[in-house]
């Protein structure tokens, strides 16, 4: 291994320690915005990193709605997650399917009248190791773009106004960083009109992730200048990541008491089924940012990107 590789591999292995510890300290009562009655919502939390979100929400008091598209999957894993005492809820949901997300906000608005924190994990991947096939490319970007935006979209007008602040969590990767020194979009051009707030919109996300399907399609992404790194993937979460951006933008006027904070976040590699258990950290771990961005206490952090409790740029 090259000395920077090592320094980068021992610099990570001592932010891992750290959150090991940092996760050790209870928050104190005047942290604590939440109690029993705040809702939160986990997407695809029948396994995995979206499991781990949810039990880890709970343990911390709140009342965490696992969902899960195949609902009996989804029935399962609660029952496991209750043998640990905590308060859950289990619902069908599949962010793909409008007729199942309206279902599921008209039973949110019966059952518990609102939410207070929406995790966005739910999503696919079919690459592993050094493959880069895009034979599932549509997929991955309908599932990992097109359904998170479901989510925000369908969500929001059953965010409940809070002092507190709702919250919503993308979980992400680094491997839709924008202006990341490998693995990036080389029109710089456009990179430019994603990066900037003023020129950032909801139709140039969707043009540009079109653009990649249909280059696809073509069969001429190769030489379109798409990340070279699980592009598919990339794509999608580039785009997840702009759109966190430019919904943060939208909604920073809200008036207090009403305001909504949306961040994303990447896990690191982690040991799930998507890389086929070989990541090198647990879903433990890495539900840890989320769960502290979801519970932030007296920050109004929005709109931005962190990886191991850390801001990293977009
Ligand atoms: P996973 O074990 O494969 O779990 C993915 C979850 O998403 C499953 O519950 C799956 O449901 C659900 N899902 C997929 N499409 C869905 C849809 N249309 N509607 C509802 N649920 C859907 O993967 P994971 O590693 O925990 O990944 C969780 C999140 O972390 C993903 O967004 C992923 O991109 C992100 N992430 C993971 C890594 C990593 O190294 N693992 C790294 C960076 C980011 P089914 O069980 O029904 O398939």
């Amino acid at each position: 291994m090259s000395g920077k590789k090592e320094r980068n591999k021992e610099r990570r292995e001592k932010r891992l320690q750290e959150i090991s510890l940092l996760r050790t300290i209870p928050y104190s009562d005047d942290q604590r915005w939440w109690s029993q009655e705040t809702v939160a919502v986990v997407t695809g939390a029948n396994r995995g990193i979206g499991f781990e979100i949810a039990r880890q929400l709970a343990g911390h008091g709140l009342t965490v709605i696992l969902t899960s598209r195949n609902i009996s999957v989804g029935i399962e894993a609660t029952k496991a997650l209750q043998e640990g005492g905590f308060s859950y809820d289990v619902h069908q949901l599949d962010i793909l399917d409008g007729e199942s997300i309206s279902a599921f906000v008209e039973w949110i608005k019966q059952k518990y009248g609102g939410i207070d924190i929406l995790v966005n994990n739910a999503g696919v991947n079919f690459n592993l190791g050094f493959d880069n096939s895009v034979e599932f490319a549509r997929q991955v970007v309908d599932n990992n773009y097109y359904g998170t935006k479901n989510m925000i979209k369908a969500m929001i007008p059953v965010m409940k106004p809070s002092a507190a602040s709702a919250r919503i969590v993308n979980v992400s990767s680094r491997l839709g960083r924008l202006n990341g020194r490998r693995n990036r979009i080389q029109d710089a051009t456009l990179r430019e009109k994603l990066t900037n707030l003023e020129t950032l919109s909801e139709e140039l996300i969707d043009k540009t992730v079109s653009s990649f399907l249909q280059q696809v399609e073509d069969e001429t992404w190769q030489s379109g200048g798409w990340p070279q790194t699980f592009t598919d993937y990339s794509v999608s979460k580039l785009a997840v990541n702009a759109y966190t951006r430019l919904v943060a933008k939208e909604l920073c006027d809200r008036p207090q008491g009403e305001k909504i904070y949306i961040n994303c976040y990447c896990p690191g590699w982690v040991k799930t089924a998507m890389t086929g258990w070989a990541g090198n950290i647990s879903p433990e771990v890495a539900a840890d940012t989320g769960v502290w961005l979801a519970l932030l206490s007296d920050q109004a952090i929005t709109g931005k990107f962190f990886a191991e409790r850390r801001e990293i740029n977009f």
